[in-house]
């Protein structure tokens, strides 16, 4: 998809800061990020949002959110909880339409995030 931005990333057209990606997921830093370590995965292949999956592309990417949820939890010792969540279509708020997993790690109940 010429004009998705997440489509740029994975290629590397716009600059990002990376902490994992295989052949089926890139996890990147969110760019606003509503806790330090906030993170995104996306799948490399452009699907708009949940209702896109098929069978194998959720196995592929669902299986790897633990594992990266387990490294940005490892890197950080005052990360004490995550919020992991997917938004699909834009009444839910999804605004980039090439679906993601937001990761956003919890440090207190005063962190900012609500
Ligand atoms: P949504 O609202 O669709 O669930 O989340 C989209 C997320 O993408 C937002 O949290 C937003 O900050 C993030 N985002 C939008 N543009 C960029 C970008 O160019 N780079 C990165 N790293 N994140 C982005
Ligand atoms: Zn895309």
């Amino acid at each position: 998809m010429d004009d998705c931005i997440f489509c740029k990333i994975i290629k590397n057209e716009i600059p990002n800061t990376t902490i994992y990606e295989d052949d089926d997921i890139k996890a990147f830093f969110d760019i606003s990020q509503v806790t330090p370590g906030h993170t995104l995965i996306v799948p490399k292949k452009h699907v708009k949002n949940i209702f896109e999956y098929d069978e194998d592309l959720a196995q592929r990417v669902f299986k790897k959110v633990p594992m990266i949820a387990r490294a940005i939890k490892e890197s950080n010792p005052d990360i004490i909880g995550m919020n992991i969540c997917l938004n699909n279509g834009e009444i839910a708020y999804q605004s980039v339409m090439h679906s993601h997993i937001h990761l956003v790690p919890r440090y207190s109940d005063q962190d900012g995030f609500s």
